[in-house]
């Protein structure tokens, strides 16, 4: 019998696009290997996936759970941490996320009762903390998606356990990261609030619940693939003990052009006009400018950036969050005359990009990023060298792996960790990191050593490649996991 013999997987990712597109493509990866896999998320977010999926693909279920939002006194349409736009907002619906493990207990008794077979594993995403004691409650393993790289997974730990921001006496006076491979530089004012203040706040409380997940649960899924950070991917395992497989980077397992352009979600673009832009372009002469699905900067911030790519004389696409208000003369976040004087030489998306379809364009040559973790895989593979400009999460952390470590990148100068906003920078900063990223000599190393790294990145996703053997290993460890687990039920 099929269904006795198949691995089934439940993923209870964060209700985020940048968590649900990894999920999406774990789940799309592991029936493609013959696994079930079922996504849990909520009713806003289930058109999405269904979207995203194919309708010939019978070994993937979504499941809608609603979240407790009028426990935490949050509006019932917030369902998604993009809908969240203020840091109290956010609070509530953290708070929120962390009351859904009766939800899941509930759909697990069910399929007992009715005698269906039980997941073989959970896949939680870092925010469910609560997931590892529902798994232990079936007797079933749980493993972590963490949605980062090895390098912010390490950098993570050792300064949840050193505290080394402790030691210093301003937030500007630099420390090393300790028990960490390379040397690696950083200041208080770039460590997470959620971290360093230790104040009961919702955050924080999360923060010291998903590291004690992190110590108790089967291992950690990572989105990365073992070239691009092995010394990483090696202290994350052997020095800092935790057991892990590297299967990335997934997007590029997806092969369907549409999918890969869009990710799901409708662009506000006509993707044709976009690709006829770029066509238009000489190779590696388009700057992309694009912070992701949750940064929301402020008019001010925005107008900055405005500013900066005119005076860098460079070509770019923009993506901003804003709408087009048809009939106003002019929009507060952006100068006089501003698209009239870009025609031609800047293209300005309100909505959503098809982000992967440009960046793997070649008139792409650089990437101005807020170093989210999957924009950041995104420009590696497709062999960008960035512009670091982290705003949140663990986003300072990809920094330096990208600018200090892979050597792929310049960092703008953003210095504090602030949630949504993000720390200002003037426009003279973003002239400069953008013309250090387009021109010259050294942009032209870390455009090539960019290129490198997408090479390694294809082979890792190929059969007998890095990320296909862990993920082998991963399929075996957990057959066995369910042979253990059936022996002790009959004996
Ligand atoms: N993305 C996209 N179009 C957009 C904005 C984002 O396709 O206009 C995708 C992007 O390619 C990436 C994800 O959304 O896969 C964003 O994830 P990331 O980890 O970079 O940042 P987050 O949104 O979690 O801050």
């Amino acid at each position: 019998n099929k269904t006795d013999e198949q691995l089934h997987i439940f993923f209870l990712p964060l209700m985020a696009q940048g968590h649900l597109i990894p999920a999406i493509d774990m789940a799309k990866l592991f029936s493609s290997r013959g696994l079930k896999s079922t996504i849990v998320t909520t009713s806003l977010f289930a058109p999405f996936l269904s979207k995203s999926l194919p309708t010939s693909d019978t070994q993937i279920d979504i499941l809608t759970i609603k979240l407790p939002t009028a426990e935490v006194g949050l509006p019932e349409d917030v369902e998604g941490v993009h809908m969240a736009k203020t840091p109290d907002m956010q609070n509530k619906f953290f708070r929120s996320c962390g009351l859904l493990g009766p939800q899941i207990v509930d759909i697990l008794e069910q399929r007992r009762r009715r005698r269906h077979r039980l997941p073989d594993c959970l896949v939680a995403d870092m925010f469910f903390p609560w997931a590892t004691d529902v798994a232990a409650k079936f007797g079933i393993p749980c493993i972590l998606f963490h949605g980062t790289s090895y390098f912010a997974l390490c950098a993570a730990l050792c300064v949840f356990l050193h505290e080394p921001y402790k030691n210093v006496s301003s937030d500007s006076e630099p420390f090393m990261i300790p028990n960490f491979p390379d040397e690696i530089e950083l200041t208080r004012s770039r460590v997470a609030d959620f971290v360093k203040n230790d104040d009961g706040s919702v955050l924080a409380t999360w923060y010291k619940e998903s590291k004690k997940m992190e110590a108790r649960n089967y291992g950690v899924l990572v989105n990365s693939f073992y070239e691009l950070e092995p010394r990483y991917a090696d202290h994350y395992t052997e020095v800092l003990g935790k057991k892990a497989w590297h299967i990335g980077p997934l997007f590029l397992y997806e092969k369907e052009a549409e999918q890969r352009a869009c990710r799901g979600m409708e662009t506000s673009i006509n993707q044709h006009e976009c690709l006829k832009w770029l066509d238009s372009k000489e190779g590696d002469s388009v700057v992309y400018v694009s912070f992701g699905s949750v940064a929301n900067f402020a008019d001010d911030q925005l107008m900055e950036i405005a500013a900066g790519l005119e005076a860098s004389g460079q070509q770019f696409i923009w993506v901003v969050k804003k709408e087009k208000r048809e009939g106003v003369v002019r929009e507060e976040w952006l100068p006089e005359g501003f698209e009239e004087r870009m025609e031609g030489r800047g293209l300005i998306i309100r909505g959503w990009a098809p982000q992967l379809m440009i960046l793997e364009h070649e008139a792409v040559g650089g990437f101005v990023t807020h170093c989210g973790w999957n924009s950041t895989l995104e420009s590696v593979c497709s062999g960008v060298p960035m512009v670091s400009w982290p705003v949140s999460a663990e986003q300072f952390y990809n920094e330096k792996l990208v600018t200090r470590v892979l050597r792929i990148g310049v960092e703008v100068g953003a210095k504090k960790w602030k949630r949504l906003v993000g720390d200002f920078v003037k426009r003279e900063a973003v002239e400069k990191a953008v013309r250090n990223v387009m021109e010259g000599e050294e942009a032209e190393e870390m455009r090539s050593r960019a290129k490198r790294f997408a090479e390694m990145a294809r082979r890792a996703v190929e059969e007998g490649g890095s990320s296909v053997s862990d993920l082998d290993a991963l399929f075996e460890d957990l057959r066995s996991q369910r042979a253990a687990r059936d022996s002790t039920k009959k004996n």
